[in-house]
């Protein structure tokens, strides 16, 4: 099976890493997810809630634990957000598989974390939109992104092929999306979707 897609709520998407909620992980053979809490429903997590996210972590389809992380501008305060975060962390490790996340205003503090946990897992924060200047950063902390229709051009521009990661999210164009970098990076749509499932694949261990 192919992926070119690390991210997309979009449940009849097809060579995609679909991210659903611990209750909502569909029973389909031929779909790959990630399950997580989303930091936007963080403001009362019951006890029942890890259970079925640790139950559903050891699911076979289940490739990747999230979207899960930190969101400054909405959900539970950030301490809880934090500790629910850190609970994601610990499956992630625990079942060995990558984290996908996402933050907003909340960047240093995932470096932080990731200074602090040292995971053997690698981490990706989804929905990137960031500068340059930023993406160096990331890289030289070994923090994966994924970009989408709002990243700036200038961005797109400059990330190295093997640190390339496309995503749908939440928008039902992923085609335009691989359309419009192929052209910014002067490759065949073909050639992208194979650097594509590449690196999706060695990110997820495949
Ligand atoms: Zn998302």
């Amino acid at each position: 099976m192919k992926i070119l897609d690390i991210h997309t709520h979009n449940l009849a998407a097809t060579d995609a890493l679909i991210s659903v909620s611990p209750d909502s992980l569909p029973q389909q053979e031929n779909r790959l997810f990630s399950v997580g809490i989303h930091p936007w429903n963080t403001e009362s997590v019951s006890q029942q809630e890890f259970q079925a996210l640790e139950r559903a972590a050891i699911n076979s389809n289940v490739l990747a634990i999230g979207e899960c992380g930190l969101d400054l501008l909405r959900g539970a305060p950030v301490d809880i957000q934090k500790c629910v975060f850190e609970f994601h962390i610990a499956l992630s490790e625990k079942y060995h598989k990558p984290l996908i996340i996402h933050q907003v205003k909340a960047l240093q503090e995932i470096l932080y974390l990731k200074k602090k946990f040292h995971p053997a897992q690698p981490w990706l924060i989804h929905g990137f939109r960031g500068k340059p200047e930023t993406v160096r950063q990331l890289i030289s902390n070994d923090l994966h992104f994924s970009i989408g229709t709002k990243t700036p051009i200038e961005t797109i521009e400059i990330i190295p092929m093997e640190w390339l990661f496309l995503e749908s999210d939440d928008t039902n164009d992923f085609q335009n999306l691989i359309c419009k970098v192929s052209v910014i990076r002067g490759v065949s749509t073909d050639e992208l979707d194979a650097i594509l499932n590449d690196n999706n694949k060695r990110f997820l261990s495949l």
